[in-house]
């Protein structure tokens, strides 16, 4: 049986390293990607499954702050996502019209040479997830698809014997890991399972629109439209390509049809002229529309039980305003792998990693909710600015 299970991992993309533990990643989002990146590259071996058969990367583009660089480029990813990415100084600030009002500045963080690194940009999510899957598979890790781990068991423990789960498959093995990472977003099965009394995500009241577009010269800068009934912006996410957010308030978690989505979404950017009312003109039936009505949920007592770890949306999913989901994601994924490196075993390394995690990512999603109810009360530019530029400035502290 052991016999069996080895060459299952020879075959499955294990390496083989100097910590020598054996763990699964379970999903290979944002999250999960980075916490197999950086686990493997301190020298453990690590599968990672995911449950699409192929993968469908939803959600347009990523804007990515000043803290996201700094994970980005702790993950060691950092030439490839400003090459393939975009960098800008700020936003550039917009009224209903498209008349340019002001322009901030995002403060940049320093890179580990003391060079500035990026205070602003973009990328597409594909792109992002194409670049750590490069990296994974020079260390020999392919993502194997279309697999779920359907149960989770764990020995009952004598305090100091170190833990170890024992995973079914949805394609009927069982293999034993000394740690399995759940990276399974916001609506995770495996968080479901271990934690049953946790309360489902919540619905804010909000929902995003999201479509990826040709990008003109002219959109230099992540742009906001402010005033309207509802928030627009644009961020570069390459040399070629932006996408549009759009933030509308709706009553319930309604569904809406595809077919509808263009025209929906050209009624809510009716009201704007100038810059939008071209973008407007460029989406037809034919743009892929992401819709989206906004949930969030933090998971608040422990990430973890035994030697199961919940990492990203799994554990913290915000909405979208301070552009940080991602950001934690990958912060989650490095601290994850440090306090692996250090610690004597995975339970003590996850207790450490929720210690220095949970505090933070609670601010991002509490401040997010903040933002999305001023966003609804139509509070002024000012108040909404003034509580992001203090989540960033939080944000811009070490993790
Ligand atoms: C509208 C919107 C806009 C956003 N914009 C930004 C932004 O601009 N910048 C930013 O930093 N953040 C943004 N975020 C947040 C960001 O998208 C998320 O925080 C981030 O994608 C979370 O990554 P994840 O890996 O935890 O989860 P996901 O990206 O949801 O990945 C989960 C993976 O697990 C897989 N999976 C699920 N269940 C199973 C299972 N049972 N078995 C195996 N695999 C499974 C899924 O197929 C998927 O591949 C936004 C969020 C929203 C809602």
């Amino acid at each position: 049986m052991i016999g069996t299970q080895a060459l299952d991992w020879a075959i499955g993309g294990w390496t083989k390293g100097m910590q020598d533990k054996r763990i699964l990643v379970v999903g290979a989002g944002i999250a999960g990607l980075s916490s197999a990146l950086m686990l493997a590259k301190n020298g453990n071996d690590v599968m990672v499954i995911d449950a699409q058969d192929n993968w469908e990367i939803t959600g347009a583009g990523l804007t990515i702050s000043g803290p996201s660089f700094r994970a980005i480029e702790a993950l060691g990813i950092l030439s490839d996502v400003m090459n393939l990415g975009h960098t800008h100084p700020g936003i550039k600030v917009h009224d209903t019209n498209g008349h340019h009002l002001k322009t901030l500045i995002s403060p940049s963080i320093a890179a580990q040479n003391g060079d500035p690194l990026p205070g602003a940009g973009g990328i597409l999510r594909s792109t992002l997830h194409g670049i750590l899957l490069k990296h994974l598979s020079r260390l020999g890790i392919q993502v194997q698809m279309g697999l779920k781990c359907t149960s989770i068991t764990q020995d009952a423990l004598t305090p100091d014997a170190s833990a170890r789960a024992r995973v079914r498959f949805s394609d009927q093995r069982t293999l034993d890991f000394d740690a399995v990472v759940v990276g399974e977003g916001l609506y995770s099965n495996s968080r479901h399972l271990l934690w049953p009394q946790t309360p489902s995500p919540t619905f804010t009241g909000q929902a995003c629109w999201r479509v990826v577009l040709a990008r003109p010269q002219s959109v230099d800068h992540r742009f906001f439209f402010l005033g309207g009934t509802v928030k627009v912006g644009l961020t570069p996410v390459s040399n070629e390509h932006m996408y549009l957010f759009l933030l509308e308030s709706i009553p319930q978690n309604a569904h809406r049809k595809t077919a509808e989505l263009h025209v929906i979404l050209k009624h809510l950017l009716s009201e704007f002229s100038g810059e939008l009312s071209q973008v407007r003109q460029a989406i037809n039936a034919q743009s892929h529309i992401v819709y989206r009505p906004l949930e969030s949920h933090f998971l608040s007592d422990s990430w973890s039980t035994g030697c199961v770890v919940l990492v990203g949306d799994a554990a913290h999913a915000t909405t979208p305003q301070l552009a940080s989901g991602a950001g934690m994601a990958m912060e989650d994924g490095i601290v994850l792998s440090e306090e692996f490196l250090s610690a004597k075993d995975a339970k003590e390394a996850f207790r450490r990693y929720y210690l220095r995690r949970s505090n933070r990512c609670k601010m991002v999603v509490q401040n997010s909710l903040q933002i999305g109810q001023l966003e609804l009360e139509r509070a002024s530019a000012v108040e909404q600015a003034q509580l992001v530029e203090s989540s960033l400035a939080q944000l811009a502290a070490p993790y």
